[in-house]
């Protein structure tokens, strides 16, 4: 296992709660050494926090470590200027970056998606944690907005960026809700930079999973097709139930999502029917019935059938159902915010951060029982990967 180097300098966090409204920049405390002096340090992803310009702390931040060069904010093209940003006091980086404080340096991968701004949000205000950074794909409008800005807050005076390979070199943990080929390359740098690496997006097939496998030799990884409690809980719910009812009882998963979801079934259907596969000692590989279209003949005794719908908005909706002869017993979850989902995330990063290598799921996370005897070997992430 590659591991990280625990000396790495930490960015400052700001000790005073900002206010709503960047004060002007001559209100920023100075830097402690200008920035002639800085050593050669290997500049940070970040140009950190603008917040303690605004109300400075009754005892300044102390600067015990150099002071360092922001990441070239000049260079970096804005393509959506930060309009909160007034021009005057634009994020001006307090460029310090200091001893490691305890504070867990968090990047986030894909930070302009729907999950990326949730993340953001939630991480920026996580006790604990410092965002030091946020990628986009190239070509992204988000290329170069203010993380903060992006997240609806205010200028952390930090811009998206394109290189991934910085954020997973600086950070202790980067989360990444983007798309199958981009988290297998983020795996990669995971590994290569024994960066620990929360990853939440679906739709990962078997070559992709495996990739991610061999990544998690060499980095701790957070693999889960949905970050929910409650989808966790359900996962549990159904391996104990599959495995009290015999296979006379039909298992059929039903799942609806957004008009926007492009895998079917979802990763999280595909968990439970994992959970379910468990419960009855079988692999889903054998059993599972993934579509259903003209003739074709009664229902094979042990499947265990997915349909999936898809409209609207929906934000993740999820039945198992057991049906035997006169009876029918269902067990549902239904998701109305996708914040569900970036409050599992957040306890993933707080989980993952120093863990040694290994691939993990959220049932790891949430310490929930592993109930699997003469299990088959799966790990609950279902195959596909999918919320
Ligand atoms: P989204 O399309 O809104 O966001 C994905 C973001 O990733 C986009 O902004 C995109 O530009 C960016 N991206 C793509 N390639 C990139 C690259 N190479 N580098 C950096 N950024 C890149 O999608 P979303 O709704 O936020 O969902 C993202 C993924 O997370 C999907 O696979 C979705 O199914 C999954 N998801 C998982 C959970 C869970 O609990 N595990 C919950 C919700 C969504």
């Amino acid at each position: 296992m590659a591991t990280k180097k625990p000396s790495k300098p930490q960015q400052a966090r700001p000790a005073a709660k900002p206010a709503a409204k960047p004060a002007p920049v001559k209100a920023a405390p100075k830097p402690a050494k200008p920035l002639k002096e800085q050593p050669k340090a290997k500049p940070p992803v970040v140009a950190p926090v603008a917040k303690p310009i605004a109300k400075p702390a009754a005892k300044p931040v102390p600067a015990p470590a150099p002071v360092v060069a922001a990441a070239k904010p000049a260079a970096v093209k804005t393509a959506a200027p930060v309009a909160a940003a007034p021009k005057s006091a634009a994020p001006k980086p307090v460029p310090i970056r200091r001893q490691s404080n305890g504070a867990i340096k968090v990047a986030i991968v894909g930070c302009a998606g729907r999950m990326g701004q949730m993340l953001l949000k939630l991480l920026i205000n996580a006790p604990g944690v410092v965002v030091v950074g946020g990628t986009e794909r190239r070509g992204s409008p988000a290329m170069g907005q203010d993380l903060g800005a992006l997240a609806g807050i205010e200028p952390l005076g930090i811009s998206v960026t394109e290189d991934a390979s910085l954020l997973f070199e600086t950070a202790d943990v980067v989360v990444d809700f983007t798309n199958p080929s981009a988290t297998v390359m983020h795996s990669g740098l995971a590994a290569k930079f024994g960066c620990a690496h929360v990853v939440g997006t679906t739709g990962l097939d078997a070559d992709q999973l495996a990739a991610i496998g061999r990544s998690a030799q060499r980095a701790a990884i957070v693999l889960a097709a949905n970050m929910s409690l409650g989808v966790n809980l359900l996962q549990q719910v159904v391996e104990e139930v599959a495995r009290i009812l015999d296979p006379e009882w039909d298992i059929e998963i039903v799942e609806m999502h957004h008009r926007h979801k492009v895998d079917a079934p979802s990763g999280t259907a595909l968990a439970l029917g994992e959970a379910a596969a468990r419960g009855r000692n079988v692999s889903l590989r054998r059993v599972a019935r993934r579509s259903r279209d003209g003739q074709i003949g009664p229902r094979q005794r042990g499947e265990i059938g997915f349909s999936a719908l898809r409209g609207g908005d929906v934000v993740g909706d999820h039945t198992v159902i057991f049906a035997a002869d006169g009876e029918r017993v269902e067990i549902t979850h239904k998701a109305s915010s996708r914040e569900i989902f970036a409050r599992g995330a957040v306890k993933a990063v707080l989980w993952a951060a120093g863990k040694k290598a290994g691939l993990y799921n959220m049932r790891d996370v949430l310490g929930f029982s592993v109930t699997n005897p003469g299990g088959n070997g799966n790990n609950g992430n279902g195959g596909g990967n999918g919320s």
